[in-house]
């Protein structure tokens, strides 16, 4: 860049055109008919959380009936995004701390059970905090009942190429409702596949069923991001329309988040095999292998989180939550020491 002698003048309100092209192609696919009949709005946002942000400011205005359903748990800032934006919320059941899984039957009943027109926030992969994902025909099931019931899906992707180390596996759950000719929503972050945290590099994107609702969307957009921050920032967007654009690059850095994520299923690999060759209980621990991405929910409680960080100096969050990116294979045996002493 510096020898490009690129500058640091202001974007345009939609941010760098280069990077939204680039974001949208590696979220849908580059030859996803719907990029190419212009039915995407896409618009450089601030990072994932504040693509989570306008797209809150447009519900409240366009949609002043509609409420959001969230995942119970879900990532803690989602709240606290649509309680300032004036967005009413309320939770659908997606942990069931029996099997550490997935309550499916739950998940669909309260998708069913919410007022018609409701915005439904999906993670598209790797769930935060939980680490417990749909299964490909789950993910069919919920696209059935967001149709029937009129709902707007609304993605949040923060892992893209994180979770299995392909971006477009990874981008799976929301292709899959925009080939059934969904609208949809989706939130983008280049914060933890590419490292760009503090470079604030985001976007969202808004799949419209026709090109003139796209045009609308995006100008409405552009009118809600103007008096919140004029525009968005240039150096990341760069960086990300820099990489994708080179192939050189593109492929090393696909290289690198496959090697991440393959890290981080090798030390789920190796917790499960420590767990259950010391664990005398007869306890299933399966459950870590069938989660994904960074985190895994261990199933311990607070108190049984206490136990770790009081007697064992092993610090996580009080839902039991860990992060598998800070574990090295050689912790892992004193990890599972710790759990199954907490737990028994
Ligand atoms: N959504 C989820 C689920 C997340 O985990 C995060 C980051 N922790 C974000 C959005 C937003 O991150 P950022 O604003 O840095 O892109």
């Amino acid at each position: 860049m510096l020898e490009k002698g690129d500058n640091k003048e202001y974007l345009p309100i939609e941010g760098l055109a280069a990077f939204n092209k680039a974001t949208a192609e590696l979220l849908l696919g580059a030859d996803n008919p719907v990029i190419k009949q212009g039915l995407v709005a896409t618009i450089q946002s601030l990072s994932g959380t504040g693509s989570l942000r306008l797209a809150a400011a447009f519900i409240q205005r366009y949609f002043p009936e509609a409420k959001v359903i969230i995942s119970s748990p879900t990532w803690g800032n989602h709240k606290n995004i649509f309680n300032d934006a004036r967005v009413p919320w309320s939770e659908y059941r997606y942990y069931d701390p029996k099997t550490v899984g997935l309550d499916f039957e739950g998940m669909i009943a309260d998708i069913e059970a919410a007022p018609e027109g409701s915005f439904v926030l999906l993670h598209g992969c790797a769930h935060n905090p939980t680490g417990i994902d749909p299964t490909p025909e789950q993910w069919e099931k919920i696209a059935d009942v967001i149709q029937e019931k009129k709902h707007m899906p609304f993605f949040d992707v923060a892992y893209q190429g994180f979770a299995s180390g392909s971006l477009d596996e990874d981008a799976f759950s929301v292709r899959l409702f925009v080939k059934r000719g969904m609208e949809v929503f989706v939130a983008q972050s280049y914060s933890k596949n590419l490292g760009l945290y503090s470079e604030r590099i985001g976007a969202i994107n808004v799949v419209c069923s026709a090109p003139d609702i796209a045009d609308r969307v995006k100008s409405q957009l552009k009118r809600l991001a103007r008096p919140m921050y004029s525009n968005p920032p240039i150096h990341g967007a760069r960086i990300v329309a820099n990489v994708v654009g080179d192939p050189t690059m593109f492929g090393e850095w696909k290289q690198e988040m496959e090697e991440m994520a393959g890290r981080i299923k090798n030390v789920r690999q190796k917790l499960y095999d420590s767990l259950s060759a010391k664990d005398q209980s007869g306890k299933d621990w399966s459950f870590i292998l069938r989660q994904i991405g960074m985190f895994s929910y261990t199933g311990l409680n607070k108190a049984q989180s206490d136990n770790m960080t009081d007697k064992w100096h092993v610090y996580m969050t009080k839902d039991g939550r860990i992060s598998l990116a800070g574990l090295s294979l050689a912790k892992c045996d004193y990890l599972a020491d710790a759990i199954i002493d907490s737990f028994h």
